[in-house]
């Protein structure tokens, strides 16, 4: 099934919103396992939308439609796929008594052109009626082509699409397509795929995919069966494969991110942290502060900046920073430890580096990043390099110390 996507709405063109239906409806048709051949944008231009439509339904077995739905006179979406359905519009009495009662709620008369809302097809239309607005949406299935109409709103468009579009296509469907993610850290997404390349290329059901995002490499596993038992239990093998090959790195599966699982683990063991950071600038606190509940093993965070924090808040020696400078092994280290000690806490991670784009030297270069962390009475630094821009490097050495935290916190090897 080929389907096109149109988002109706000058708004959309002139820029001042963000197509986010069609991002939204690619993905799910795409999780349907239906294709979509495009995504059109046209304004609320009657010779244009008309043209759009008519041309859409002649290269397409599928469109899907938002915005235009409303009661004014360029709201035309439903008039004009009508039109080339030939599809008489009447009233559903139905639809109507909604739009009602919505003005009786907000206490406001319905004006007459609402009625134009409650218009649907005579005969091959269905009528998506709309819980959270007053346009319901329509679909009309007429000679091997099918018009699904919903609202702009994406608060409208959203629900609508889940609970009523989404199972009607599912049943039109005869193959379901079920995803699973694994993630993984500690390896950049040109190396991982290097590991499965092998699995990547021979595989054809389940596919294997994978992406980057946010920092983090990410394997898609997609299976495409009868139904979603059987696609699990094809997908079962792969991941195993995959995780066979790829160890610790894979960090977790589904929808979750690393700092979720760092400061899952740290509850679960009971052990209370504390941070100290240069490069990163609070980075680190930030990401684990996101997880509700950390304040009972989050003790404190430091971003020492200067030298003089270095000594005066952890305790760093001056002959450490005169000797080995700030941006060292022996830095990191005293950091971390220092943290620890300093607030009681069971572990410390401290980070300091060089963000650039000024300060770098052919000793200590522009990304170059120390990592120290504090655990079980036993203090390890890690080397990084990292490449980029100051933000990059900041945001690459976050996610690193996290996971630095994430292996020590599973006695692994970092
Ligand atoms: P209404 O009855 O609210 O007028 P409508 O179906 O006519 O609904 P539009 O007038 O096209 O929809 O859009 C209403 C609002 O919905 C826009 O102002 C915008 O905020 C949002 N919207 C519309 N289309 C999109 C889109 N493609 N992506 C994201 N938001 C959208
Ligand atoms: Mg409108």
């Amino acid at each position: 099934m080929k389907a096109e996507i149109i988002a109706v709405g000058t708004e959309i063109l002139l820029g001042d919103i963000l197509n986010t239906n069609a991002q939204y409806l690619s993905k799910e048709l795409a999780a349907l396992g239906i294709e979509v051949y495009f995504q059109t944008v046209v304004g609320d231009n009657p010779k244009r939308l008309k043209d759009t439509i008519f041309q859409a339904l002649t290269r397409a077995d599928l469109i899907l439609t938002t915005g235009g739905l409303g009661p004014t006179e360029d709201d035309l979406t439903k008039e004009t796929v009508a039109e080339y359905f030939e599809e008489e519009l009447v009233l559903d009495e139905k639809a109507l008594s909604q739009i009602q009662e919505m003005f009786d709620r907000i206490g406001k008369p319905m004006t007459e052109n609402n009625r134009k809302q409650a218009m649907v097809p005579k005969e091959n239309g269905i009528v998506l009626y709309n819980e959270y607005g007053t346009a319901p949406g329509i679909i009309i299935e007429k000679n091997g082509k099918t018009a699904v109409l919903m609202p702009g709103p994406p608060r409208e468009t959203v629900p609508m699409f889940e609970n009523q579009v989404k199972p009607y296509l599912q049943k039109k469907q005869e193959y379901t397509f079920v995803s699973e993610i694994l993630r993984v850290a500690g390896i950049g997404e040109s190396a991982m795929e290097t590991m499965v390349k092998d699995l990547i290329d021979h595989q054809t059901n389940p596919t294997i995919a994978p992406y980057a995002k946010d920092g983090e490499s990410i394997l898609r596993i997609t299976a495409k069966a009868k139904s979603e038992e059987e696609a699990r239990s094809m997908i079962a093998p792969v991941k195993e494969q995959i995780r066979e090959r790829l160890g610790n790195a894979v960090y977790a599966e589904g929808e979750t991110n690393l700092q979720t699982v760092v400061a899952e683990m740290l509850l679960e063991q009971g052990k209370r942290i504390a941070v100290a950071e240069s490069c990163t600038g609070g980075m680190i606190v930030s990401e684990l502060v996101e997880y509700p509940g950390i304040s009972s093993v989050l003790l404190e965070g430091c971003v020492t900046y200067s030298n003089e924090a270095k000594m005066h808040r952890l305790g760093v020696k001056r002959e450490t920073l005169e000797k080995y400078t700030a941006v060292s092994k022996e830095t990191a280290a005293e950091m971390a430890e220092g943290i620890a000690k300093n607030s009681g806490a069971d572990i410390g991670i401290a980070t300091t580096g060089i963000a650039g784009p000024d300060g770098g030297s052919a000793e200590q270069p522009i990304g170059l990043v120390y990592i120290g962390l504090y655990h079980n009475g036993k203090t390890e630094v890690k080397e990084c390099h990292y490449t980029g821009k100051r933000n990059k490097i900041r945001h690459r050495a976050t996610y690193q110390a996290l996971n630095f935290l994430r292996k020590a916190l599973q006695n692994e090897e970092v």
